[in-house]
C-alpha cells in the first residue's frame, strides 16, 4: 500500500546489509505510465528526487540516497512509461527481428534487462528491488511476472519480502491479521510466496499473531518483521536488526556477515532519541494541502535535511506549513513569522501563492529572522530585493508576468523554444552543475567549515549542486542589484549564471538557485542547511 513505509524499509534494509560489508544498490520501480516524474504534480506524487545525472524520480530514491550514503543515477528508476517506450522505439528500429512483439514476454524481458544492466554498472552484490503499488492492482502485474521470473532463473539469488499494513481499529483495540492474508494470497497469484513479511503497524506486532501470519502466509515466525511507528526514520534500522534481519536475509541467500556494523547509525539514532532543546523553523510554501489532509510530502527532501543539520547541532527540529496565499489576504498575518528561529521558502512553481511568498521573504529580510532559500526561494528573494530595495516596483520572474519593466528572473535562452514547442519532460536544467563560491561569504565559510573545520582563505571553493529549474537570475540586472547589497556569493563558471545570493549584516540571509536538500545525509549535513540551523540557535 502507498504511504505504508516500503520506501524507508526497502532503504532500511540497504542500510542493514551495507552494515554487514556489502555492496548494496536499489531500484524503484513506478507502475504509472508517466516516463519519469517531472511532469507530475507534487500534491499527487510528493517530491520530484533529482539525482546527479540529472534523473527526475520518485522521492523513494531520495530515501535510498539518504540511508546508502550512494548516489544513484537513472538506472535506478524503473518506470511503465520507460520499459514500453524502450521497447516500442526498439521495434520501430527492427530489432526484433520480425517478430510479433508482446506484452508478455517482451515487458518483463525488458525490467530483467534492465535490473541486469543496474547490476553490472553498479557491481552491487545485492539489487533491492521495490515494485511500487499495492499487491492485486492491474498495473503492477507485469513487474511482479518479472520479479516471478527473475526467482525463477536464479532461484538462489532471489528473497522476496513484502511490507504489509496490520491495522489497530481503535474501536476493538486489536491488532488486524486478516488484510495480510489477503495480501499474501493475492501475491501467490502472481506465483510468488513472500520469503519475510514486514509487519508495518502502529504497535509491535506480538508472539501470538507472528504465529498467526506464519501459518496463515507460509512464512517461519521468526521471518516475520516487526514495525512499529517510531519516532525517527533512522531508527529503523537499528529495530530491524532487534529482530535480526540482517541475518535472517543473509542465511536465506548462505552467505555471512563480513563484519562490519552499524555503530555511526546506532549513535545516531541514539542522538535523536535524547534530544530536548528545539528549533523552530516556518516553511512557507503551498503544495501542503489536499482536501482535509496536510501532507509533507512534497517537501521531504528539505525535511530530511533540517533534521540531519539539526541533529548535527544537538536540537529537535519543530517544523511548522505556513501557507503563502494567507500572506496575501492579511498583511498582519506576516507577523507570526516572528515565532519561528528561522524561515525556509522551497523550490515552487507558477503563481499561486507567489506574492505571498515574496512578502514572507521581505518580513524576514528586514526583520533580521533567519532565512534560508532554495531555487524558487531564491528567485523571489531576488525579486523582493530588487522591488523593495532597488526601487524596481514591478520587478518579477517571467514565469509570473511574462512582460514586465524589470525581468530580474529570467527564462534561460536555450530554454524559450523548448517551452514554445511544448517540449516539458526532462527539459529543465537538471541535474549536477558545478558552483565557484566567493571568498568571504557566508556561503564560503558554511562549505569550508563542513569540509575542512578551520578557515583558509587562500583556497578557492568549486562545489558541485542538484539543479531543477528553468529560470535564472537575469546578468542584465546583476550590477544594479549588487550595488544595492545583493551578493552574488556562487557563479556556475561555465556559464556564467548565478548560483547563491546573499545578504550582508543579516544574521542569515542566504539562498540557491540549486536545491541542497538533495545532497544532504544523515550523518552529513548539507553546509548551507548546517549553518542555517546554527543561525537559528543564535
Ligand atoms: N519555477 C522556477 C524555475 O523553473 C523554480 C523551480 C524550483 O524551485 N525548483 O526556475
Amino acid at each position: 500500500m502507498s504511504g505504508v513505509g516500503k520506501g524507508v524499509s526497502t532503504a532500511a534494509i540497504g542500510k542493514i546489509l551495507q552494515s554487514k560489508g556489502y555492496k548494496v544498490t536499489a531500484i524503484k520501480i513506478d507502475p504509472y505510465v508517466n516516463v519519469d516524474a517531472g511532469t507530475m504534480n507534487p500534491i499527487e506524487h510528493g517530491e520530484v528526487f533529482v539525482t546527479k545525472d540529472g534523473t527526475e524520480c520518485d522521492q523513494d530514491l531520495g530515501n535510498y540516497e539518504r540511508f546508502l550514503d550512494e548516489d544513484l543515477t537513472t538506472e535506478n528508476y524503473i518506470t511503465t512509461g520507460r520499459v514500453y517506450q524502450s521497447v516500442i522505439n526498439r521495434e520501430r528500429n527492427l530489432e526484433y527481428g520480425g517478430k510479433c512483439v508482446e506484452v508478455v514476454p517482451h515487458i518483463p524481458n525488458e525490467v530483467i534487462s534492465r535490473i541486469n544492466n543496474a547490476a553490472k554498472k553498479t557491481r552491487a552484490d545485492f539489487i533491492l528491488i521495490e515494485i511500487g503499488g499495492t499487491i492485486g492492482e492491474y498495473q503492477n502485474l507485469l513487474f511482479l511476472e518479472a520479479a516471478r521470473m527473475i526467482k525463477l532463473h536464479n532461484p538462489k539469488d532471489v528473497v522476496f519480502i513484502l511490507v504489509s499494513y496490520l491495522p489497530v481499529p481503535h474501536m476493538i483495540g486489536e491488532m488486524k491479521t486478516k488484510p495480510t492474508q489477503y495480501a499474501v494470497r493475492t501475491l501467490n497469484s502472481s506465483g510468488i510466496q513472500p520469503d519475510i513479511i514486514i509487519a508495518r503497524s502502529e504497535v509491535p506486532i506480538d508472539q501470538p499473531r507472528k504465529r498467526k501470519i506464519s501459518i496463515f502466509c507460509n512464512v517461519q515466525e521468526e521471518d516475520v518483521i516487526s514495525s512499529p511507528d517510531l519516532e525517527s526514520i533512522y531508527e529503523i534500522p537499528v529495530n530491524f536488526e532487534n529482530d535480526d534481519l540482517g541475518k535472517i536475509i543473509l542465511k536465506k541467500f548462505g552467505i555471512r556477515s563480513k563484519k562490519k556494523d552499524l555503530k555511526d547509525w546506532r549513535r545516531l539514532a541514539n542522538t535523536i532519541k535524547n534530544l530536548k532543546k528545539k528549533v523552530k523553523i516556518g516553511i512557507v510554501g503551498k503544495y501542503f494541502e489536499t482536501g482535509d489532509f496536510v501532507l509533507a510530502d512534497s517537501y521531504i527532501s528539505v525535511i530530511e535535511a533540517i533534521k540531519h543539520a539539526s541533529y548535527f547541532n544537538k536540537v529537535k527540529p519543530e517544523l511548522t506549513w505556513l501557507s503563502s496565499e494567507l500572506y496575501e489576504k492579511n498583511q498582519n498575518k506576516l507577523r507570526e513569522l516572528r515565532e519561528f528561529d528561522g524561515i525556509i521558502v522551497p523550490g515552487g512553481f507558477g503563481s499561486r501563492g507567489t506574492e505571498g511568498k515574496i512578502k514572507a521573504i521581505g518580513y524576514c529580510r528586514r526583520n533580521k529572522i533567519p532565512y534560508l532559500g532554495l531555487c524558487f526561494g531564491l528567485q523571489l528573494a531576488v525579486v523582493e530585493f530588487a522591488r523593495n530595495v532597488c526601487g524596481m516596483k514591478d520587478a518579477n520572474t517571467t514565469e509570473i508576468i511574462k512582460h514586465c519593466k524589470y525581468p530580474v528572473i529570467d527564462v534561460m535562452p536555450d530554454q524559450k523554444a523548448l517551452l514554445q514547442e511544448k517540449k516539458y519532460g526532462a527539459t529543465m536544467r537538471l541535474g549536477d552543475y558545478l558552483c565557484l563560491v566567493k571568498k568571504g561569504t557566508v556561503a564560503y565559510q558554511s562549505y569550508f567549515k563542513a569540509k575542512w573545520g578551520k578557515l583558509n582563505k587562500k583556497q578557492d571553493l568549486v562545489i558541485t549542486e542538484r539543479h531543477r529549474h528553468r529560470y535564472e537570475l537575469n546578468n542584465e540586472f546583476r550590477k544594479d542589484l549588487e550595488k544595492r547589497g545583493l551578493v552574488m556569493s556562487g557563479v556556475n563558471p561555465e556559464r556564467d549564471l548565478v548560483e547563491i545570493i546573499e545578504i550582508k549584516n543579516h544574521p542569515f540571509f542566504v539562498a540557491s538557485q540549486f536545491h541542497p536538500e538533495f545532497k544532504s545525509r544523515p550523518l552529513n549535513p548539507h553546509p548551507l542547511f548546517r549553518e542555517f540551523i546554527k543561525a537559528c540557535l543564535k
